[in-house]
Order: C-alpha cells, then structure tokens, then sequence
C-alpha cells in the first residue's frame, strides 16, 4: 500500500486533514489537477494531519506581480550556503500512472514514510541543484531547467526509478519559485536554490524497486557557496587514497548515495584548511575527475582541458554552459583525460557548479606540496572573463544569446 507522507511538525491533537485542505491553496486556485494529500489521504489508513503553521498565505491570497517582490522584513544581505526554510514545497507522488501528475504546492514541512521505505533502506534517491535569480528589473530566471530535467531523467533510469517527465519537472519546479517568490533575493544579493527530490518512499522489505515514489521540490534562499565568498579562491588538496566513483558505478548520477562517502575525505581536508578534495580516477589514480560537489577546468595559455564525461564524474550544466561559453570566446576548449602533472603545470584552475558558480583555486596541494596559482588571493584572468560572462546571463544583465535563460512569469 502506499505509504502516506504528509507529517506535520505536530502530531498530537491533529485532526485529520480533509481532502481539500483548508488554508488557501496554491494548488486548487492555480491547479487543474487534486493535491496529492487529497490523493494520499484517500489511500492512507493513518488519517491525515493537519499543519499547525500559521505562516501567512500572502502569495496565495494577494496579487500575484506584487506577491512576487523580495519579502522587504527578510535579511537577504547575510545570506551564506545555507537552508532557510521558505513557506512552499512541490509535492507529487508517482500514482498509478506513474507519471507524477498530481502535484502541488503543500506547507513545507517534515515529510513522514514507513520504517521499510525503500529510499531509507536501498537509497533510491536522486536529486537536483538549481537556481532562481532576479534580473535587474524584477524578473525571476531560472537557468537551463530542461538540462536539469534531462539529467534527472537519465538518474532515475539509472537508479530504477520510473523518471519525471519534463513538463511536470519544470512546472514543479516553477511552481516552487512563483509560491517563494517572496524569498528570491533582490538582484545581485543571492540566488533561491531549488532542490528537487526523486525518491522511492513506498515500502519494500527485500531488495527491489519501492512500489511508488515521490517527486518533491524545495527551495532555500542562499548567498555563496565557500567560506569567504564568491570568487575567493579556494584550496584544493588531491585525494590519494579513496575514490569518489569508478567505471561502471553511479559517479555521473546525482545519486544521494553518492555524497555521504566523500565526507570522510572532505570533513579531514577541512580540518586541515582546504576547502574540498580533487578525486583521481579509480583505474590509474593519476587523472584528475572532479572535486566531490564541482567540476574542474584547467588554463594553460589559450587551451581550456576539462575531464570527459563517462560515467564517472557528473555531467554538470555549469560545465557545459562554460565550455561553450570559453569556445565563443576564443579558446581552445578540450574535453580530454588531465594527468595530474599537467594540473600542476596549469596557468590558471577553476571549479563550476550551480552552487559554487566558477570559482578560482589558489593552490592544489598534491603529496604534499602545495602548487599555487597566480597570486593565490585573485581570480586568474580567465576565471574572471568566464564569470562574468555566466553570471550575467544567469542573472539577465547581458544579452541571453545562447537561449539559456527561463523567465518565470506570475500566473
Ligand atoms: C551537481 C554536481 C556538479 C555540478 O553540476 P551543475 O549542473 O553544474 O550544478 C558537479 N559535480 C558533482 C559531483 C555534482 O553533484
């Protein structure tokens, strides 16, 4: 049976939540399909619980362009990589369809699954990084959600998961933005960043596929990534001994599984005052992959050398979008095996993801000894140029030629 998953931060003296909820919901306004309590209540024999929060419903109740102003009481100025939890999430359940069409906005708030979950005890769980940012004259732009709902797709194949199908991953994700809309910094001050789940929450006792899953999306504003900001260069220690992915695993996946074991290394590098580890690959352990939440590029004059994708390292959008971008700018982009050795020989090294955006390493320490880059303290030149040409685009101050920005328009 399915399992229900709509906890509540309080469980005694709840009522059961009726099939349509009772504050002024997004989804029965804004929505043509049933929210997937009403669903999941349906099917539940646990009555369902209703939410004690009394958060207001502003966005829903007020007009939607003036709801889509930064809330003016929220402090977006000392923002760093952390969760804030913001008023809305996205849920849907897979059905018996299995293609997720039931979703909607819900109160965010614990989700409840039974002990014999499959993701809790198998880890079926994939999930997604984006961003949502303002442009200068208000607009919220999401950046490349196809791309996302691409990846998020060949995950769930790879993890056995019936997979989303892209108009319902961006509409959820949209859906997200538009009932945060408020928690979108101002221009220039952060990003809201969007975190959709895919996860196999029906329960199963022996190894096996969960009997049903759950597409979920939440959001959290959030200001950089590292410790000191953007574009403070970073130190990188090369990881010698545990590998993050080998061939023929899930390293190319956003597998939930695939980040607890790199704490080990990254919790004793931090220790020691990097930010992060460089993996090597798990063949010859003399290449480098990526660092456990990024991907690297390497300068050396003119010629830009990434790692290629092949099953072992995440194939980011932040990597793709830049390969493009330094191509159009003149360099000599390579998608090609980097020996250490010519890391080490590099004119300039930057990581690229959604969350650390291009971000500069001063210095690589690899057995030992630290090789530093240009001055340590300034971004290199290049990392700079690519930057600001990703940044603005992101963010709507230049031109969109590339067709990789994705307004969100109030309903
Ligand atoms: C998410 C992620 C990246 C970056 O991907 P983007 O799509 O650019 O955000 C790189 N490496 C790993 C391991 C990741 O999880």
């Amino acid at each position: 049976m399915a399992s229900s998953l709509l906890g509540t931060k309080t469980s005694l003296g709840s009522t059961a939540r009726a099939a349509a909820p009772s504050r002024p919901s997004l989804a029965s306004t804004r929505l043509p399909t049933p929210s997937p309590f009403a669903a999941a209540a349906a099917r539940s024999r646990t009555p369902l619980q209703t939410s004690t929060s009394t958060r207001t419903r502003a966005l829903a109740e007020s007009a939607s362009s003036a709801a889509y102003a930064p809330n003016p009481d929220f402090d977006f100025d000392s923002l760093g990589f952390g969760l804030t939890e913001t008023d809305e999430m996205w849920v849907a359940e897979s059905g018996d369809d299995g293609a997720y069409a039931g979703g909607g906005m819900n109160a965010f708030g614990p989700i409840t699954v039974s002990p014999a979950a499959q993701v809790i005890n198998y880890g079926q769980s994939i999930f997604e990084g984006m961003k949502a940012q303002r442009s200068p004259d208000g607009n919220i732009l999401l950046f490349r959600p196809t791309e996302n709902a691409a990846r998020f797709a060949a995950g769930a194949a790879r993890m056995s998961m019936p997979a989303v199908p892209e108009e319902v991953f961006v509409r959820g994700v949209e859906e997200t933005v538009r009932a945060n809309a408020s928690y979108v910094p101002p221009h220039g001050k952060g990003t809201l960043y969007l975190r959709p789940l895919l996860m196999g929450t029906g329960p199963i006792l022996g190894l096996g596929p969960a009997p049903s899953y759950t597409f979920l999306v939440y959001c959290s504003p959030v200001g950089a990534y590292f410790k000191g900001g953007q574009l403070t260069p970073i130190k990188l220690v090369v990881e010698e001994h545990f590998h993050r992915a080998a061939p023929g695993g899930m390293g190319g996946t956003k597998a939930a599984g695939n980040y607890s074991p790199v704490l080990v290394t990254q919790l004793s590098a931090k220790k020691e005052g990097y930010a992060d580890v460089l993996y090597l690959d798990a063949v010859e352990n003399k290449y480098i992959e990526e660092v456990s939440s990024c991907n690297i590029f390497v300068r050396k004059g003119k010629s830009i050398k990434t790692p290629p994708l092949g099953g072992t390292i995440l194939p980011g959008i932040t990597r793709k979008s830049v390969i493009e971008l330094a191509r159009s700018k003149g360099y000599d982009v390579e998608e090609t095996p980097v020996s250490v050795t010519e890391l080490l020989d590099a004119d300039e090294v930057f990581t690229t993801g959604t969350a650390v955006v291009v971000c500069p390493v001063g210095s690589i320490t690899y057995k030992g000894k630290e090789v530093v880059y240009g001055d340590a303290s300034d971004p290199g030149p290049t990392t700079m140029e690519i930057y600001d040409a990703l940044t603005s685009i992101q963010a709507g101050t230049a031109e969109d030629t590339f067709g990789w920005v994705h307004p969100v328009l109030p309903n």
